[in-house]
């Protein structure tokens, strides 16, 4: 039977490759509700989708931060029945916390954390009714790790993860499974998006030293880790097409295995000491650093890779 699959944010980047990959599955298991906030944007998707579209990919308009577009969305569907919810719409947020107005933090998490209470309320009292159901939810390795300048976005992803961890245990004696997509980079619109409010962003709301260590040290740091970590949103969707085949899938899922050990360190330290220092010493010293602490990234994860085996 087919499976139908509820996917947010798919006018681009992951959304829009997930739910492609999903409708042009080989095996044609799944129904792809794609959705977007504003279906005028659905041009880059119906190209991609092909021949798909109409027939294992319909699109719909919702908006995680309306209540009701969620429910009309999810009450047009045949028996309100959604088999796996796929919540990825969200948005990034950089820059010195002085710099930014309490407003745009407040849109942050309205889109990030409470779109995903939205959709999470509206599709799993279902889910409990038939005792089945998915729900994959894209938060970051910045869900686990924050990261300088990424104070906000990092903390509405802590609060996805706060959540799902939580509800996690109920859905287990639901028989409902949940799975947290953890990405490093992935090069998208975010990343030109976030970029493009860094530089016309009004820094006279910090200190020079602030807004110095955030234009010269931060954001050629970041470029450089897009463009040598970066993953492709396709990538990412093939790896959401295995968490969701699988019989069993995780609760957790890296999609880029260079940053375990990054966060491995996390755990590895309850004084919190070990990650700081690590992140300290790649960002400011990352000229030196930075090449030689992806070589260390890439020998701590065969070590890991090894001793798992
Ligand atoms: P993107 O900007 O291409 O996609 C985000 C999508 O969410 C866009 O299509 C946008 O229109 C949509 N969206 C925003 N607000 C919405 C709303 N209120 N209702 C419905 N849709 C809305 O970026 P992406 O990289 O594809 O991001 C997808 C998810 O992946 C996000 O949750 C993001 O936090 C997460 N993520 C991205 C990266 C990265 O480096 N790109 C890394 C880790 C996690």
């Amino acid at each position: 039977a087919t499976r139908r699959v509820l996917v947010t944010g798919c006018s681009s980047g992951i959304g829009l490759a997930v739910a492609v990959r999903l409708a042009k599955d080989e095996l044609q298991r799944f129904k792809v509700v794609a959705t977007m906030r504003d279906v005028e944007k659905r041009a880059a998707l119906e190209t991609a989708a092909g021949e798909t579209l109409g027939r294992s990919l319909e699109i719909h308009q919702l908006d995680v931060c309306c209540e009701d577009s969620i429910r009309e969305c999810v009450n047009s569907l045949p028996g309100r029945r959604l088999d796996i919810l796929v919540s990825n719409a969200g948005m990034g947020m950089i820059g010195p916390l002085e710099c930014q107005s309490v407003k745009c933090m407040q849109d942050v998490f309205n889109t990030n954390f409470f779109g995903l209470v939205r959709l999470v309320k509206e599709v799993l009292p279902d889910m409990k009714r038939r005792q089945s159901g998915h729900i994959v939810v894209m938060s970051s390795v910045m869900g686990i790790q924050g990261l300088l300048f990424n104070d906000v976005y990092a903390a509405s992803k802590f609060a996805v993860e706060g959540l799902c961890e939580s509800l996690a245990v109920q859905a287990m004696t639901f028989n409902i499974k949940m799975t947290l997509v953890e990405p490093g980079p992935v090069l998208t619109e975010f990343e030109r998006k976030v970029y493009e409010d860094a530089q016309n962003m009004d820094l006279s709301g910090t200190d020079d030293e602030t807004a110095r260590i955030f234009r010269e040290i931060y954001l050629p740091y970041s470029g450089k880790v897009f463009s040598s970590l970066g993953q492709r949103p396709e990538e990412v969707a093939e790896q959401i097409l295995e968490l969701i085949v699988s019989k069993d899938p995780p609760f957790r899922h890296q999609t880029n295995r260079l940053y375990t050990p990054m966060t491995a360190m996390k755990h590895a330290d309850p004084t919190g000491r070990l990650p700081l220092d690590a992140f300290y010493r790649i960002i400011f010293q990352h000229d030196r650093l930075f090449n030689a602490s992806l070589g260390f990234m890439r020998f701590l994860q065969k070590r890991m890779t090894k001793s798992k085996v």
